[in-house]
């Protein structure tokens, strides 16, 4: 029987492409490659942007770094070429990083790079929710 697709951040199974250049590897989610097909996306890499590149934390409606610039555009787009792709290939689920200003699931950093939370979603889980694909944060796989 053909495994289940499933979105999953790639950095959460081990690809560099953190904004710091590394990754977030959790051994839980490469074991579950044996059961679901995963199919890596990172949104800030489909968005143009470089890896490292700047932190950047959602406040309000954008999406601004550490130094104070705007990166909503290309949050935008590369939640946009995720949903894409999510659609071509006939994707119903994700599982996405924990707290990320793109991959985030209910929980975000607050816009003040302090490390506090607040209530919210990435801008690639926003999008993803808005088009009925069930949403599972990595905090799960903890
Ligand atoms: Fe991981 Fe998502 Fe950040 Fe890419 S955008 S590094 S997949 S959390």
């Amino acid at each position: 029987m053909e495994k289940e697709k499933v979105l999953i951040s790639a950095c959460l199974i081990g690809l560099n492409c953190k904004y710091s250049g590394g990754n977030n590897k959790n051994e839980k989610l490469i074991e579950l490659m044996r059961e679901k097909d995963l199919v890596p996306i990172c949104p800030e890499q489909l968005g143009g942007l470089s890896t490292p590149r700047p932190s950047a934390e959602r406040k309000e409606n954008k999406v601004i770094t550490k130094e104070g610039m705007d990166v909503t555009k290309e949050y935008k787009k590369g939640a946009q070429e995720v949903l894409n792709l999510a659609k071509k290939l006939n994707i119903k689920k994700a599982i996405l990083k924990s707290r990320s200003p793109s991959c985030g699931v209910n929980k975000i950093y607050d816009g003040t790079f302090t490390n506090n939370l607040t209530d919210g979603d990435g801008v690639t889980a926003e999008l993803l929710k808005e088009n009925d694909i069930e949403l599972i944060s990595s905090d799960e796989y903890l």
